[in-house]
């Protein structure tokens, strides 16, 4: 490897937004965040969380009205 051009890898603690559920990771960032995660995706819950993502959708649709009057 050329040294100097390579970012340190390192361990960093990933937050999952939704559920705020962490874990260990290895990135070159110091911190990561995710919208989800293996405890809330609704493939590993069986659609458990799926209001929430409907809930963001909304908020979303909500923000495109507001931004076209
Ligand atoms: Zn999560």
């Amino acid at each position: 490897m050329k040294k100097g051009i390579h970012p340190e890898y390192h361990k960093v603690t990933v937050t999952c937004i939704s559920c705020g559920a962490t874990f260990e990771s290895g990135s070159t960032k110091n911190e990561i965040r995710v919208d989800t995660c293996s405890k809330c995706h609704p493939f590993y819950t069986g659609e458990q969380k799926f209001a929430v993502a409907a809930g963001r959708v909304d908020r979303f649709n909500k923000r495109v009205a507001a931004s076209k009057k």
